[in-house]
């Protein structure tokens, strides 16, 4: 390609034709076009001779460098149009001839260039996942965990219904919907990529009455208004998407645990020395998991408290995680938590081997940075186990229930001596003898199936809405 580019703009910088050069080396014109078409490639007597017929070295005439910005473009826009993204425009092949201006060629590669980048979006690698998720976690960090204007979103919806304390209803919920010109249907046949789907011409939230994974029904339904509530556009990137989906779950809890009736039954916990997740999570009917997250919004703005939150499965590695205590998780070179394995001695880890692993769980750690007091709960009603952590440091447990526990460890983690490498005599006995065949990770910490909305198939969203929308 980049030789046929050379030869014609030598020739053409040279004032010459096809016909004559071809008369100069002996050769029929078509037979050049071949050459300046990449079609053929030259034998080198030819080359010699064209080399001399138009005052260069071989070498020149061969060299990869392409020689000038118009035989680039040239190029780039040949290029572009053997490309499946390009032809998939269906457009008749462009045939750049010399009158074809260079802006006209700069603008076609600019825009070939953004479409390729934008067919190529949001696919997310497992090492972009998680440098998204380090980065929204540091953001989190900064704000205390505290999302000023979301709670302000939630608040005006809960005043738009009337709304004044206690857990919410049903019939509070729906209003809440109609509020936001949404109307709802329940469906048996969601597809099962989704955990809710909405026509958003009709405004129509579709669910199911059932409980999905962690989340119950007004939950999903409160994280799916809360897109809309919160104006979200269609997600450009990974980030995008994931700062989306935490704004959303964020607005959820905030609805279910209204700011303005929490955080005054808080502060009295706290004066009484009571605070508790399990009474927040009775008092408004949430999720346990909802209840500890949501305590950590409120926690440093309103109560003055530093604290850290983890979602761990039975094996230790950690689903979810934040904090703002100094208390360091394990991570990977790109700074994420999510997919590591927290050491055996945290709380989170201790609870599944605790005689009663459903009954709530308190324990001091002692940590190379000091001494957390946590709190850890397996959730019975959900269907996977997974441990929910709520911990704050030693000075701070006084105002909690529970800080009598006589539950203690010690952790080294993130040292080696802890539990990340075996024992010694262990190790000596049996390193070198062993072949485990791991089992395959959860999907939440692998690659994300590409399109705008990471892992939805969306031919089963856009069936599922033909299917519902003539009804
Ligand atoms: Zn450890």
């Amino acid at each position: 390609m980049t030789f046929g580019q050379r030869l014609r703009h030598l020739r053409r910088t040279r004032g010459m034709t096809l016909a004559d050069l071809g008369e100069r080396v002996g050769r029929a014109p078509s037979q050049l076009s071949l050459l300046e078409n990449g079609k053929r490639e030259p034998k080198l007597s030819l080359l010699t001779a064209l080399a001399k017929s138009l005052g260069v070295s071989v070498e020149d005439l061969l060299s990869r460098q392409p020689p000038s910005r118009r035989a680039q473009l040239e190029i780039a826009v040949e290029e572009a149009q053997r490309d499946p993204v390009y032809r998939s425009l269906a457009l008749p092949h462009l045939k750049i001839g010399k009158r074809v201006p260079n802006d006209v060629l700069e603008h076609i590669v600019g825009l070939y260039e953004e479409l390729k980048r934008r067919s190529a979006k949001p696919t997310a690698t497992p090492e972009e996942a998680r440098r998204a998720n380090a980065d929204l976690r540091r953001q989190m960090r900064e704000r205390g965990n505290y999302f000023e204007a979301i709670e302000k979103a939630a608040q005006e919806t809960l005043d738009a219904i009337g709304y004044r304390g206690g857990a919410l209803s049903q019939g509070q919920i729906l209003a809440i919907v109609t509020h936001h010109g949404f109307t709802l249907r329940y469906v048996q046949d969601l597809p099962r990529s989704v955990r809710s789907v909405t026509d958003t011409r009709n405004r129509r939230l579709y669910l199911k009455r059932e409980s999905l994974g962690m989340h119950s029904p007004r939950t999903i339904l409160l994280q799916t208004l809360g897109h809309f509530v919160l104006g979200h556009a269609q997600p450009r990137d990974f980030a995008d998407f994931l700062r989306q989906r935490v704004e959303a779950n964020y607005f959820a809890a905030a609805v279910l645990i209204p700011e303005s009736t929490a955080v005054p039954y808080l502060q009295e916990a706290k004066a009484a020395r009571d605070l508790s997740v399990e009474d927040l999570r009775d008092v408004y009917s949430v999720s346990y998991e909802m209840a500890a997250h949501r305590f950590t919004n409120l926690a440093t703005r309103h109560l003055d408290l530093v604290c850290h939150f983890i979602r761990n499965d039975e094996t230790g590695i950690i689903y979810k995680a934040y904090e703002n205590d100094g208390l360091i998780f394990p991570t990977d070179d790109t700074g994420a938590i999510e997919g590591q394995r927290m050491c055996r001695y945290w709380s989170g880890r201790q609870v599944f081997a605790s005689p009663d692993r459903y009954s709530i769980y308190h324990q001091y750690t002692d940590k190379p940075n000091g001494t957390h007091w946590c709190v850890a709960h397996v959730d019975p009603s959900r269907e996977r186990n997974f441990a929910i952590t709520l911990g704050v440091p030693y000075k701070e447990s006084r105002w909690f229930r529970g800080r009598e526990t006589t539950h203690r460890t010690k952790s080294e983690c993130p040292t080696g001596e802890c539990c990340v490498r075996p024992p010694a005599d262990l190790a000596a006995r049996w390193e070198g003898n062993v072949w485990p065949s791991a089992r395959a990770h959860s999907h939440v910490l692998a690659a994300l199936p590409p399109g705008t909305f990471p892992g939805v198939d969306e031919t089963d969203v856009y069936t599922f809405l033909e299917r519902h929308a003539v009804e």
